[in-house]
């Protein structure tokens, strides 16, 4: 099987990011492991003791890796749920949808657009950050 180079490439920026945004967080962090699975439990790790808002931000960064992963991979399934259990942050509406050519969220809702007439749009991290902190208050006062 040929090696496909973007999805190395898009690997390789993830875990990047993911390497920029634990140091930013905790300078201290220590070497990070080399592979992306030990990298992505080693973030989770040392990030343990910050805020839940601090570790909600590094969860919606995991989470909209993850669907990126699967829309590389061709499969906007998990976005597509996703962004159906969300409402609009703007007007509150349930008209969200994936926009599979310009890979944001779009808001249905006619009355709610940008200056030029626009519908409201969202990145996918704006919307996994919105989905993380909605899932952990409901685990709050699950408990
Ligand atoms: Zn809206």
């Amino acid at each position: 099987m040929p090696i496909d180079l973007d999805a190395l490439d898009y690997i390789e920026r993830s875990a990047h990011e993911m390497l920029a945004h634990t140091y930013t967080a905790v300078p201290t962090a220590g070497p990070a492991p080399r592979t992306p699975e030990a990298l992505y439990a080693w973030a989770e790790e040392v990030t343990a003791h910050l805020s839940a808002e601090q570790q909600q931000v590094r969860d919606a960064l995991t989470l909209r890796q993850s669907l990126e992963h699967s829309l590389h991979a061709g499969d906007a399934a998990p976005v597509v749920a996703m962004v159906r259990f969300e409402s609009c942050p703007t007007c509150r509406c349930w008209g969200l949808m994936w926009s599979r050519t310009d890979w944001v969220v779009l808001c249905a809702n006619r009355r709610c657009h940008d200056t030029v007439g626009l519908p409201t749009r969202w990145s996918l991290q704006q919307i996994a950050e919105r989905h993380v902190a909605r899932v952990a208050a409901l685990q709050r006062t699950a408990t």
